[in-house]
């Protein structure tokens, strides 16, 4: 109801403001500001991203929450408090994290993502708020509230895998991207990108994981009809890392402003697994693109990428378009 979900928002606000004073202004915050600093976070984006501390202690927030007269129960149900396993109280879900803040689309925290300091695997990188009446995970674009303007300027909106890549992007003036929260691209995101930009360009990790990812949004957002554009980092580097070995001019220039189209994309992905000295892999290769390619209604497109086919295995164009026919022919 109404007043549940006021409250909740209300305690997130709260938090917000607890997190980030902690972060800033105090000896226990320094070891994470130092941590921030070294990856590069400027005090405007830190600021700007409500970013913060969760203290290493179990009753911070908690008790901070309690003293400001809020129904215990609710902050459960908020995902900010959990209670103790003999029911006699509760204590902090997010402890000794960096703290970002999710928000819906109009601006209010309805969540936290907090991440360790540290890379041992024992950990998880990332703690989330659960599923909660004020967080649908699937529906939240992070830095839409943000980004609105300068997508509705540009036309364009970038979507990247991890909400870190948006903060580095728009460090360095990109500032129309979002990201979802390591789930799916599900209609809902696709409706809302639909409505305010004309072109998505697809910019995901460079890993085999963000190349997977980057063919099922492809997927999916072509389904829902929208233009979409998929920019490619080097082996293995993500956005944010790209941006801080080369920098932003050459992340404008060569990543977000030389995107590759859908079919170039499928040409890409396909080769990335294969030798082509190897007989084999080059049949596959030429199935995997042409398999694409049928489901494309251009026929100028058809022709354009038969032809790079021919050009990147010295098969001759006839006979690829041959194979093409034959291929139709056994889905007819
Ligand atoms: P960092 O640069 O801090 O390592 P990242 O943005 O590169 O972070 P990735 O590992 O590429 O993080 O993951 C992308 C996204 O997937 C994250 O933003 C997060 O939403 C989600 N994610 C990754 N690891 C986890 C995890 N252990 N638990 C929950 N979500 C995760
Ligand atoms: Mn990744
Ligand atoms: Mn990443
Ligand atoms: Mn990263």
């Amino acid at each position: 109801n109404q007043q549940e979900f006021k409250q909740m928002m209300d305690a997130h606000a709260l938090a917000t403001n607890f997190y980030s004073h902690i972060l800033l202004n105090t000896v226990e915050g320094e070891k994470a500001l130092e941590y921030l600093e070294k990856r590069g976070f400027s005090r405007a984006s830190i600021e700007k991203y409500g970013i913060g501390w969760a203290l290493d202690d179990f009753e911070a927030l908690s008790g901070l929450l309690k003293r400001k007269g809020f129904n215990m129960q609710e902050m459960e149900r908020s995902g900010l408090c959990i209670m103790k396993d003999d029911g006699t109280g509760y204590f902090d879900r997010f402890r000794g994290r960096i703290m970002f803040p999710l928000w819906d689309d109009t601006g209010n925290v309805i969540a936290f993502s907090g991440r360790s300091l540290y890379e041992d695997k024992e950990v998880a990188k990332y703690l989330n708020s659960p599923e909660t009446p004020i967080f649908e995970k699937g529906k939240v674009l992070y830095n839409l509230h943000n980004a609105r303007l300068n997508i509705r300027k540009t036309g364009k909106v970038i979507l990247f895998e991890g909400f870190m890549d948006t903060i580095s992007a728009d460090h360095v003036d990109v500032g129309n991207s979002v990201a979802i929260m390591g789930t799916s691209l599900s209609e809902s995101h696709l409706l809302k990108l639909k409505r305010i930009a004309k072109e998505l360009i697809i910019c995901c990790d460079g890993d085999s994981a963000g190349w997977e990812a980057a063919k099922r949004f492809a997927t999916i957002a072509n389904a829902n009809g929208m233009n979409i554009r998929i920019a490619l980092l080097p082996n293995d580097m993500d956005p944010d890392e790209f941006i801080q070995e080369y920098g932003g001019e050459a992340f404008r220039e060569q990543i977000i402003g030389n995107p590759h189209s859908y079919m170039s994309f499928i040409m890409a992905y396909a080769k990335r697994s294969k030798n082509l000295s190897y007989e084999n892999d080059v049949l596959q290769f030429i199935h995997e693109v042409l398999e694409e390619l049928a489901l494309r209604p251009s026929p100028v497109e058809r022709d354009l990428y038969i032809r790079q086919l021919s050009e990147e295995t010295n098969v001759s164009v006839e006979a690829i378009n041959q194979q093409f026919i034959k291929m139709a022919g056994n889905r007819a």
